[in-house]
């Protein structure tokens, strides 16, 4: 087979190295000289660090000679970034986190959002400020509310986990030592049901209420939490209202005057109700110019990735396990009305009467082949509202006349519940 390029780097200090690999193909990394980071996370000097397809930014504080081993689609240095704006914001937060452990009964750590339309850099900079915080000994709870782009779990859910160490640039924060808090809304966008958003969000803040009534040290880390790029209309209500249920004391802004000037205005002499009540900042952030815009295509692509990750390991090294059973041994749930009727098709005058936090069942049908199914802790219909899930099957078959179906888990061995989840996820392996 052809043999794999080489290349050397030499970086000056606070430049980076750009580099774009395709989907499927790995390129590798090695700091010859010097000191260098990916979005936060210091590479070790002499390790080959792999990179999976994505687009990757390497930098330097002090200057660097890498040697880049693959054939990457795109690779250039560059020596504008707004490295030093995020850093001193992180100084800023970091007093915050000292003030707090000093003082718990007055003060508390930072929670911060990072919001911005599409293609800013907002999944990114929170990578960056979760490891800086580690890296300075700090525990920050990282929370992603990105249903399209999550980099917790699977597309379509919203969570949050403690990280506890640098996120590993090729497993992302699937490297946490501390399992994550994981709720399934079944769409890859709030929209077609946006009450069950704000619903799994509440529960999800309250959970994180209750981990800083009972952990100090992570009360003073404080949070980071991601946020999704609809940001108009409808999508930023939404926002809003994840914002306040958060109780968000930080709102960082990338990419966006207008953005940045409406949340201003409506934040204006707001105060989160802390320990102590606190102001709420919105901050305005420069974009990176290394940031790239990413098409439909390769936002798909990316879901589908990461769906294929959960199941095969970020490496594609794991085998998941197959299992055929009778309808009659799960109990398969849908919350909502599934995609609603545009209110053009109804008659004047009347509202879908559906409520969007119903739970009920959902008969066997073809319809649930390749569909990705959320496995639930919960097993009365409120709970299965209401609880985190514990993982995910996608279904292979689905045999009407035998009254069977086929699905894949990540493990082997009896599901931890037979209560599944459908949305309108759907993976079809390639
Ligand atoms: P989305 O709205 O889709 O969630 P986002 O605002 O979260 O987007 P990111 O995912 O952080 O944006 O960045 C978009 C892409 O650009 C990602 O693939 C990311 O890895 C890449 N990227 C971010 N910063 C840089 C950089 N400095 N150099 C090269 N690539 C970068
Ligand atoms: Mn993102």
């Amino acid at each position: 087979m052809s043999h794999e390029e080489e290349t050397h780097h030499e970086l000056q200090k606070e430049e980076e190295l750009r580099v774009e690999v395709a989907h499927g193909r790995f390129v590798h990394v090695t700091l010859t000289d010097g000191t260098a980071e990916i979005f936060g996370a210091e590479i070790a000097r002499g390790a080959a660090v792999k990179l999976p397809g994505g687009k990757h930014a390497i930098f330097t504080w002090s200057g660097a000679s890498l040697t880049l081993r693959g054939t990457p689609e795109h690779c250039y240095a560059a020596s504008e970034t707004p490295m030093v704006t995020y850093a001193n914001v992180e100084g800023v937060l970091e007093k915050r986190r000292e003030k707090a452990r000093a003082d718990p009964t007055t003060f508390d750590g930072p929670r911060v959002a990072l919001v911005g339309p599409t293609d800013v850099g907002k999944s990114s900079l929170s990578k960056i400020l979760c490891n800086y915080a580690v890296r300075k000994g700090w525990h920050p709870l990282f929370v992603d509310l990105d249903l399209g782009q999550n980099g917790i779990a699977t597309p379509a859910t919203v969570g949050a986990v403690p990280v506890d160490r640098p996120i590993d640039p090729s497993e992302g924060f699937a490297s946490a030592r501390d399992l994550p808090l994981v709720y399934f809304h079944g769409d890859s966008s709030p929209g077609n049901n946006p009450d069950l958003y704000g619903h799994l969000i509440d529960n999800l803040a309250m959970m994180i209420d209750k981990r800083d009534a009972t952990n100090a040290e992570a009360k003073a880390s404080g949070s980071v939490v991601n946020t999704m790029g609809w940001v108009d209309g409808a999508g930023y209500k939404l926002l809003l209202r994840a914002l306040d249920a958060l109780k968000i004391t930080d709102v960082l802004v990338v990419g966006q005057e207008r953005l940045h000037a409406e949340l201003r205005r409506d934040f204006r002499g707001k105060t989160v109700s802390g320990t102590k009540p606190t102001p709420i900042e919105v901050w305005k952030l420069p974009k990176s110019g290394g940031v790239v815009e990413r098409s439909p295509a390769f936002r798909r692509a990316t879901r589908d990735a990461a769906v294929k990750a959960y199941f095969y390991g970020p490496e594609g090294d794991l085998a998941p396990s197959s299992t055929t059973v009778d309808f009659g041994k799960v109990s398969v749930f849908k919350i909502g009305s599934g995609p609603r009727a545009p209110s053009s098709a109804l008659p004047i005058g009347q509202k879908t009467s559906a409520d969007p936090l119903r739970v009920s069942t959902v008969a066997p049908s073809m319809g649930l082949l390749n569909a990705v199914l959320a496995v639930s802790h919960g097993t009365t219909q409120t709970e299965i509202l209401n609880q985190n899930v514990a993982g995910f099957v996608y279904v292979t078959e689905v045999d009407m006349a035998s009254g069977r179906f086929t699905y894949t888990a990540p493990a082997g061995g009896a599901l931890p519940s037979r209560n599944l989840i459908l949305g309108t996820l759907k993976w079809i392996e390639t």
